[in-house]
């Protein structure tokens, strides 16, 4: 049916979100729509404030509303190591598995030439500059095992290797095409304890 054009509007705009089909976005529409006006205030401020409060962190490339973000802050987390993910939602699951105590690196994507992503529509520079910088012992490929994951990882490694820094991977031992994200914890820290030297 046709709504009014704010109430499309909104439809149309909460569409775009992953998961989110026209349907939903209707049910969400209509529910922001009967709740009372400070809710939708209160969201509103949130969604404007997102992207006006959060950048990327200088040092890991993470969304972060401080800069350092508070683990690169963290004088208990070792900067000498580095995991590397594809995203931050991978780095957030990491993060919840509780037992990692080293730093991340966000790299906001993986290499996909076919999709015309390239070296340098993703943080690898600035992952680059941070290995090259005194100091860092090892770094952890924690990129997912999905084609593009893989071949990012395998990019990575031969790009590091001059650095003269430990690099090793993830131990896979899950299905095939899985996204770091979707493992749950247990299989993630096994992962992580598993992870072998990557000779590139
Ligand atoms: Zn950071």
């Amino acid at each position: 049916m046709q709504y009014a054009e704010p109430i499309d509007r909104l439809i149309k705009a909460l569409s775009r979100l992953p998961g989110v089909g026209e349907k939903s976005a209707t049910r969400i529409a209509l529910f922001i729509l009967n709740s009372r006006n400070e809710y939708a205030d209160e969201l509103a401020a949130s969604v404007a404030g997102l992207k006006e409060k959060v950048a990327l962190c200088s040092g890991c490339m993470t969304f972060s509303d401080a800069d350092p973000c508070r683990i690169c802050a963290n004088p208990a987390r070792d900067a000498h190591t580095i995991c590397v993910v594809s995203d931050f939602k991978d780095m957030v699951a990491i993060e919840g598995m509780g037992g990692y105590r080293g730093s991340y690196h966000v790299l906001h994507g993986n290499l996909a030439p076919l999709k015309g992503v390239g070296p340098d529509e993703i943080r690898i520079k600035e992952l680059l500059g941070r290995v090259e910088a005194d100091g860092v012992k090892e770094v952890i490929l924690a990129t997912g095992f999905d084609p593009e994951g893989e071949s990012t990882s395998v990019y990575l490694a031969r790009l590091l290797k001059p650095c003269g820094v430990k690099i090793t991977r993830i131990a896979s031992g899950i299905p095939v095409g899985s996204f770091v994200e979707y493992m749950d914890g247990a299989t993630l820290g096994r992962a992580m304890e598993g992870r072998k030297e990557v000779v590139a």
